[in-house]
């Protein structure tokens, strides 16, 4: 019996490691074609203020309407875009599709936000590439901010912070997102020219839990670095009133998260606006 098990096991991982790597395969080939085929949308997610709820702006998050496995979030895909070299055709399109629906969301005021990868910024010319998107797709670039992560800021600073620095100038601001989870280094942050500081849902996942003394601790000396530097501050990943209260006890303004919405398709915003 052990050993019939002992072989069952064995065939079932070399099955499973050889379906990985023709997943891979397989995968690269299907975002080539819906590179192709133009199969990527932006869904939108609301980023509020957490006192009314009122919609400040919008997260552009890429989808892939797979045509036959549905709707698919950038965890199915992006990691194998990313070591294909895809990434970035797959960005472009997906910014321009974003500009493009967008103009309805920041009507009455409002932004919406790309995420930008590390590897946008070894172009040097990145700020001029997004600025002329926004010029042919008629996007206001002062209605526009980038997402951007540690990783991407420590990777060049010098590089990195030129280029934000430019776009700034443009009028499109610039986002540190999920705060906390690099270097966690509160130091460097003064010296890029950011607006608003997006802490990490990890953080707030634990408040109003038993781990949540640590978690404040955090979050506390976050809004104390941001608000010192004049710089805005989103929590990320708020799911529950509790938590909701919990940051407007600390003195965090903004939110993001599914108690105040999903992601979903522009038209959802504009039909039904977010209270406010
Ligand atoms: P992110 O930029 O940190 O985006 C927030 C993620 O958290 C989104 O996942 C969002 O749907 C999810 N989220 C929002 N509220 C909640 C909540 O209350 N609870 C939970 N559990 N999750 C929440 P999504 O859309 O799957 O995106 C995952 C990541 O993929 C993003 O993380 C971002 O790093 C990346 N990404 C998304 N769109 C793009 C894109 O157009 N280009 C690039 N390069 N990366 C993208
Ligand atoms: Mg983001
Ligand atoms: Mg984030
Ligand atoms: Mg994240």
């Amino acid at each position: 019996r052990a050993k019939a098990a002992g072989r069952a096991r064995f065939v079932l991982f070399d099955d499973s490691l050889q379906r990985q790597a023709m997943d891979v395969l397989g995968l690269e080939h299907e975002l080539r074609a819906a590179i192709a085929a133009g199969e990527f949308e932006p869904y939108f997610q609301p980023l509020v203020r957490l006192g009314d709820s009122h919609a400040i702006g919008y997260e552009a998050l890429i989808r892939w309407r797979h045509p036959t496995r549905g709707i698919l979030t950038p965890d199915k895909f992006l990691p194998v875009a990313e070591e294909s070299g895809l990434l970035e055709a797959i960005d472009w399109q997906m910014y321009r599709l974003a500009c493009a629906a967008a103009a309805p969301l920041v009507k009455s005021g409002g932004f919406i936000t790309l995420n930008i990868s590390p590897r946008h910024f070894q172009n040097d010319d990145f700020d001029e590439r997004l600025l002329r998107l926004t010029a042919e797709t008629g996007f206001d670039p002062s209605k526009l901010r980038i997402e951007v992560t540690e990783g991407t800021l420590l990777g060049d600073p010098d590089a990195v912070a030129k280029i934000l620095d430019r776009l700034r100038v443009a009028c499109v601001e610039a986002a540190l997102d999920d705060f906390g989870t690099g270097y966690s280094s509160l130091g460097y942050v003064h010296r890029f020219p950011l607006k608003m500081i997006k802490i990490d849902r990890s953080f707030i996942d634990s408040l109003g839990s038993d781990r949540s003394q640590r978690s404040s601790a955090v979050v506390g000396a976050i809004l104390a670095l941001a608000h010192s530097l004049g710089v805005e501050v989103v929590a990320e990943g708020i799911e529950t009133e509790l938590q909701r209260q919990a940051l407007v006890a600390m003195g965090c303004m903004f939110g993001q998260g599914y108690l105040f919405g999903r992601p979903k398709p522009a038209e959802h915003w504009v039909e039904a606006p977010a209270e406010g």
